[in-house]
């Protein structure tokens, strides 16, 4: 890894759009906030941040490396192509987990009912922590409705992340957050409902420290 002060943090965020036909798309409402914020607390931190954002509804920090794109196939060619070059992946996106099996050219017509088939797109974190080397660290996020933190535990151990942020449905976009952050070593830590700039602060610090701690 490089030093403390000027590590590579590849951040995703935002949502993936998947076509259903030409002109539709399954989508959801991420804004890519919580994204925006983690490359400003990278650039404040001194470290050397690449975005790989989908469809954003927010604006993000300008200079810095910036990689444009729609789908999770997309998403999951961009980040295991960029992963290598970084030391850090913050996996903030809001990955669409299906898509339309086929997606024909041109606008489907409304004729009585539609009956779209999905299928899981591929989970990039996931196979992100396929290809780490062991100097590099992966934090993921676990959006969860219902107070449902074990499903963030049980996420941080499925996809083999070093750190997952639990956060509440209302997370969505809205300015704050009221995280839980899951170590691999079952260290849990709640903080208090915060702005996601403030939240990112921490959190990009959290992740630096996991080059010290053997997690
Ligand atoms: O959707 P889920 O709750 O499983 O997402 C948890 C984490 O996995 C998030 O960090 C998200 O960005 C990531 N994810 C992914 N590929 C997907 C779905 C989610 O990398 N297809």
């Amino acid at each position: 890894m490089s030093d403390d002060r000027g590590m590579r943090i590849l951040i995703t965020a935002g949502p993936t759009r998947e076509p259903i036909d030409s002109v539709r798309y399954i989508g959801n409402r991420s804004s890519g906030a919580m994204g925006a914020a983690l490359l400003r607390a990278a650039l404040g931190g001194g470290h050397f941040p690449t975005l790989i954002a989908g469809p954003l509804t927010v604006a993000m920090p300008t200079g810095i490396r910036r990689i444009d794109l729609q789908t999770a196939a997309e998403m999951h060619a961009a980040v295991l192509r960029e992963f290598p070059n970084h030391d850090l992946l913050i996996m903030a996106a809001a990955v669409a987990d299906y898509r339309p099996i086929s997606a024909p050219a041109g606008k489907i017509d409304r004729a009585g009912k539609l009956i779209i088939e999905c299928e899981a797109t591929p989970d990039i974190v996931a196979d992100a922590a396929r290809i780490r080397r062991p100097d590099q660290r992966i934090v993921g996020f676990s959006l969860e409705s219902g107070g449902n933190i074990q499903r963030a535990r049980e996420k941080l151990d499925r996809k083999q992340l070093d750190l997952i942020v639990y956060n509440p449905i209302e997370t969505m976009n809205s300015a704050s957050i009221r995280p839980v952050l899951i170590w691999r070593n079952g260290r849990e830590e709640p903080l208090p409902e915060q702005a996601k700039s403030a939240f990112a602060e921490i959190l990009v610090a959290r992740a630096v420290s996991l080059f010290k701690a053997s997690n």
